[in-house]
């Protein structure tokens, strides 16, 4: 009995029109990312299993792809990239100038329920900016974030941008030991009804007055001038003084980087990792698709020092590929993938000479940058002819003995119909010629 080869669950094949879609999608990222100096880096696809543990607690932990190897080393396939970065600088970057600006387009892998926009595996685009604490670093980076949206085409996302030394200090001012326990249901806030929130808030041991300022806090949700006053009210303790001054530092330097537009702020924002240590942030798209976040960072400044390097404030973001792309094609933004060759040879009859004429153009045309290719299926002219037009070639070329003898070829076009007698030394600057016009 044949054996039933089956795609692992979570797991997409991408086909070619996908993968042109992709190609763009990750050239426009890229583009940006260099234009802000960032470089790429590419670390291994699976780690040892403690490199990803030593950020204990987390979801992410918990949905690793964990296996043992022949060897016996407890390895992991990466869920995202800021760990193995991380180890990296510590490894061999711990003296080098600062920043250290780099970025990654790679695959993640991660044990989760497959539904719209998640799967086990799939793509993110980041960055990580290693080595500065100022106000400046976070701004770089979430103007990045913005610029890398625009630059695929899309208009109509927010950044939305929250604070964990907010929350800390907001579970300090409840009296909340929990404090991630707190953070994590924050950050379920969207996803439960108003009345399901109140009860889980309720269910963790929060009081009457506790739920109104939760509620409070997450009503702090809007344009930065509105949203940061509305914090000064609710907050009184310094170290939440001092944080929100530098929101208010943030958000002025975007304004002066042209992307405050794309700002919100919106204190409930709390995102997985729990080695985010100040300002966090997530892109969001209005959309039907059932979407979430399409990308998402903050800043890290103790992972280093988990790590065992000397502490390094960071700060960085992923956007979602497999988020990004369906949300830019929902839209209309992706260029028509072109999957055809502009010219298309086909040698007629079985002749010797013919074919060593058809391989010689088909070889100059690719040569000269022209996308050709010719019937390697040995197919009939009428038959060859049919396929090309299947295809959506513009432009066949017939090459027959009898034209040989004069040292000419058939240059058809598809559309027309029209045919035109070229001579052989001649196809390539008439071709692009055609091409061109
Ligand atoms: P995170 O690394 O969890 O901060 O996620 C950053 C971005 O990666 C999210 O905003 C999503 O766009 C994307 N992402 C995270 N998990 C998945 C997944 N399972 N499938 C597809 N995209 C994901």
């Amino acid at each position: 009995m044949a054996v039933k080869l089956e795609r692992i669950k979570g797991t997409r094949d991408l086909l070619p029109e996908e993968m042109a879609a992709r190609r763009w999608v990750f050239e426009r990222i890229r583009e940006v990312f260099e234009r802000y100096n960032f470089h790429e880096v590419l670390t291994p696809t699976f780690e040892y299993t403690t490199l990803f543990q030593l950020r204990s607690g987390e979801e992410v932990v918990e949905q690793l792809y964990a296996f043992e190897d022949k060897g016996g080393r407890k390895v992991s396939l990466r869920p995202d990239m800021t760990s193995s970065v991380a180890r990296l600088y510590v490894n061999s970057f711990q003296n080098a100038p600062k920043p250290v600006k780099w970025y990654y387009i790679a695959n993640m892998f991660r044990y989760e329920e497959p539904q719209s926009g998640r799967y086990r595996e799939f793509w993110q685009a980041g960055v990580e900016l290693l080595g500065s604490d100022r106000v400046e670093a976070d701004a770089e980076v979430i103007a990045l974030f913005v610029e890398s949206y625009l630059n695929t085409g899309l208009r109509d996302f927010t950044v939305n941008i929250g604070d964990r030394v907010l929350l800390d200090e907001f579970a300090r001012m409840l009296g909340v030991k929990d404090d991630v326990g707190l953070m994590r249901l924050i950050d379920k806030k969207d996803k439960l009804s108003r009345e399901d929130f109140i009860s889980a808030l309720r269910d963790f041991g929060l009081t009457r007055e506790g739920i109104d300022k939760v509620l409070s806090l997450i009503g702090i949700r809007g344009k930065p001038d509105e949203a940061l006053p509305k914090a000064e009210e609710l907050f009184t303790g310094r170290g939440a003084e001092e944080e929100i001054k530098r929101l208010y530092e943030l958000v002025d330097l975007l304004d002066a980087y042209g992307v405050k537009d794309h700002v919100l702020v919106d204190l409930g924002i709390a995102r997985g990792f729990d080695y985010y240590t100040s300002v966090v942030f997530e892109a969001m798209v209005p959309n039907d698709l059932g979407i979430g976040s399409v990308g998402g960072g903050g800043r890290y400044d103790n992972l280093i020092s988990v790590f065992g390097g000397k502490p390094t404030p960071a700060t960085g973001f992923a956007i979602g590929i497999e988020r990004l792309i369906p949300i830019l094609e929902w839209k209309g933004l992706l260029p028509e993938p072109k999957l055809r060759p502009d010219v298309y040879l086909i040698p007629i009859g079985d002749d010797p000479e013919v074919k060593r004429t058809t391989v010689g153009l088909v070889s100059s045309l690719r040569r000269a940058d022209v996308r050709a290719d010719y019937e390697l299926k040995g197919r009939k002219l009428r038959k060859a002819l049919e396929h090309a037009g299947r295809l959506g070639v513009p432009y066949v070329i017939l090459i027959g003995r009898r034209d040989l003898t004069s040292g000419r070829v058939v240059v058809r076009d598809m559309e027309t119909g029209e045919q035109k007698d070229v001579e052989v030394g001649a196809v390539v600057s008439f071709v692009r010629e055609l091409l061109r016009g």
